[in-house]
């Protein structure tokens, strides 16, 4: 019985923990879009093309298109871009 009450509570210390995982992705997305999103057009040419396709890759499963995507740009038009990993294309959603 007490066995079956551990595992009941190791589930839900994983659920809860996904829980605020996924809570902290989004709200890292909603604070970043905000940086990256409206002039900082240096910000995408910071990163390296591994960085870059992870955290375009971030924004596009929380439909951030368009942050995603000028990141993304601005990266290939910039210094780091070294064909180290190739790059989708800048398709999706501009929503
Ligand atoms: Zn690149």
């Amino acid at each position: 019985m007490s066995t079956f009450l551990d595992k009941l509570a190791v589930r839900r210390n994983r659920i809860e923990d996904q829980r605020q995982q996924l809570q902290a992705a989004e709200d890292f997305v909603w604070v970043w879009a905000d940086v990256v999103d409206p002039s900082s057009h240096e910000y995408g040419a910071e990163l390296g093309c591994a960085e870059t396709n992870r955290l375009a890759h971030l924004f596009r499963v929380f439909h951030f298109w368009n942050t995603a995507n000028q990141l993304q740009d601005e990266h290939q038009r910039g210094p780091n871009c070294n064909a180290a990993e190739l790059h989708p294309p800048v398709t999706g959603e501009c929503a």
